[in-house]
């Protein structure tokens, strides 16, 4: 059986030296970067992405907490509010207690 080499990132999978980038792309859920050898070899370097966080580059976000309704329906409290299940309308705090 034929064995499959093992690869390291920004390494030529021929020669073994650093590889030289271009642009990036993308392409379904995945993004590339065509890559390039000295040695002649050119190629894309693939990554799969997953979703990390939105984070803002202007005012901050506000603070959100999922906490639980007896009701056991989850229930998104802004920081330091007040927030209502909307399955059974208990009012509860940021905390989770039943105001
Ligand atoms: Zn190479
Ligand atoms: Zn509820």
């Amino acid at each position: 059986m034929p064995e499959k080499k093992i690869q390291y990132v920004g390494m030529c999978p021929v020669c073994g030296e650093a590889l030289n980038y271009g642009n990036s792309e993308f392409e379904d859920d995945q993004l590339y970067y065509e890559v390039s050898c000295s040695c002649g070899f050119e190629g894309k370097e693939w990554y799969s992405l997953t979703f990390g966080e939105i984070t803002s580059d202007g005012e901050e976000l506000p603070l959100i907490w999922e906490v639980t309704c007896p009701c056991n329906t989850i229930v998104e409290v802004e920081d330091g509010c007040i927030g209502e299940c909307p399955n059974c309308g208990t009012q509860l705090d940021d905390k989770g207690n039943i105001v």
